[in-house]
């Protein structure tokens, strides 16, 4: 692998270098698309299938091998999308009979996934508030197979340290998966918490320029095998292209992750009591819940934060509309700083009381910070304040 004085080389050296092969004389330096969709062999039982629907291509796997380093994981997989990482591997892992405990707050197709797909092929599923331990051990029940996190969670930023159902798991026999989209193994490695499994939205962090759509898992050879093997089957493949994308994101990660975090937490701390916003989240603000876990558990806060502006829905259009830097758009984890309502993306479906109950009220804006100039976005997001208190005035005024 990779030669370095350290006993293990950090995050940055990892993006840049693992994965890669040893250099030869005259060869390229920057690593090419292989886009054959198969490759010789088939003479004899012990050849290799190499095949592009088996995403075990040499770039393919160079790619899986990058993420696994930076997880600290034996071996990593890529495939064609998150949802092909997260359901790959719930299938992987349980069959009709098995029971899945989840944590109750996730991405909205992981909910679904939970909540029709699994029950649909037998699997039930209890739903846990993440951070007692007591809760997820209470869940359990004799075919408990698998329990599933994210960390920290959309849009609200709580942080769970996976270490606490990984006791549960490891007890029950149990694996522990969990999606650390948001956190990325720069700010957080967890396998390294006792997870099991990790598995990823590559389209957000990893590949970090919104111009592809993947997914990872990195764990154990075994387990990783086994989810692969169900990828054969339901052939979730990722273009070569997407797959050279991909890596291209991952060799500035560490660097991109550093601007992320600093950006958002100092963007977070500017907002915090300013007239208009009501509240901020962000795990780096003292304010936050689990800001004393964050410290200790994240390398950053990460690249996300959020807060509520007064007004409520009529408030947050008003402070989405006059933005001029950052973009209203769903998704995340990109160059440029996005935001959005949960209310008209991830939690569209539920009712404004439910959201309320969630801690989504009407005026909740998720800004994804991007790698702007910070000044450049302070200025913009003022200019959003700007305009909730006009529309605060304009109310009054018309009360009056
Ligand atoms: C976006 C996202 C997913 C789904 O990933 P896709 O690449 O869109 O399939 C899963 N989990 C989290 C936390 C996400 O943000």
């Amino acid at each position: 692998m990779i030669e370095s004085d350290r006993s293990r080389p950090g995050p940055a050296t990892l993006g840049v270098h693992a994965g890669s092969e040893p250099p030869v004389i005259g060869g390229p330096v920057a690593p090419s698309i292989v886009r054959s969709a198969t490759f010789f062999g088939g003479f004899g039982p012990d050849d290799p299938l190499i095949y592009g629907r088996y995403n075990n291509s040499p770039t393919h796997r160079a790619v899986g091998e990058k993420i696994a380093a930076l997880e600290g994981a034996a071996a990593g997989l890529v495939v064609a999308s998150g949802m092909a990482a997260i359901s790959m591997a719930l299938l992987a892992f349980t069959r009709a009979g098995d029971h899945v405990v989840a944590a109750r707050h996730l991405y909205g197709a992981t909910h679904d996934f939970l909540e029709r797909e699994l029950p649909r092929r037998g699997v039930e599923v209890t739903r846990v508030d993440p951070e007692r331990p007591e809760a997820w051990r209470a869940a359990l029940r004799p075919r408990t197979r698998v329990l599933y996190l994210e960390v920290p969670t959309n849009p609200t930023l709580r942080v769970v340290d996976p270490a606490v159902p990984a006791g549960v798991a490891e007890e029950q026999g149990a694996e522990l998966i969990v999606d650390a989209t948001f956190a990325t193994p720069i700010n957080l490695r967890v396998l390294d918490r006792g997870a099991t499994l990790v598995v990823h939205s590559a389209t957000k962090y990893l590949g970090g320029h919104s111009d592809l759509v993947a997914g990872a898992v990195a764990g154990s050879g075994e387990r990783v095998e086994a989810v692969a093997s169900l990828a054969r089957l339901y052939g979730p493949a990722l273009d070569p292209q997407a797959v050279w994308l991909l890596d291209r994101g991952l060799r500035t990660l560490a660097l991109r992750m550093e601007r992320h975090n600093a950006s958002a937490l100092a963007l977070a701390r500017w907002l915090e009591g300013r007239p208009g916003v009501l509240r901020v989240h962000h795990p780096g603000l003292e304010s936050h819940p689990d800001h004393a876990l964050a410290r200790t558990l994240l390398r950053g806060g990460g690249g996300i934060l959020s807060l509520v502006v007064e007004g409520g829905a009529g408030g947050a259009d008003a402070f989405c509309r006059a933005l001029r830097v950052a973009r209203v758009a769903p998704s995340l984890g990109g160059v440029e700083t996005l935001v959005s309502q949960p209310r008209f993306t991830s939690h569209r479906q539920l009712t404004p009381a439910e959201r309320e109950a969630a801690g989504i009220p009407d005026g909740f804006v998720r800004i994804s910070v991007g790698l702007e100039e910070v000044e450049d976005l302070q200025a913009d997001l003022a200019r959003g304040l700007e305009a909730v208190l006009a529309l605060a005035r304009e109310g009054k005024g018309a009360a009056g």
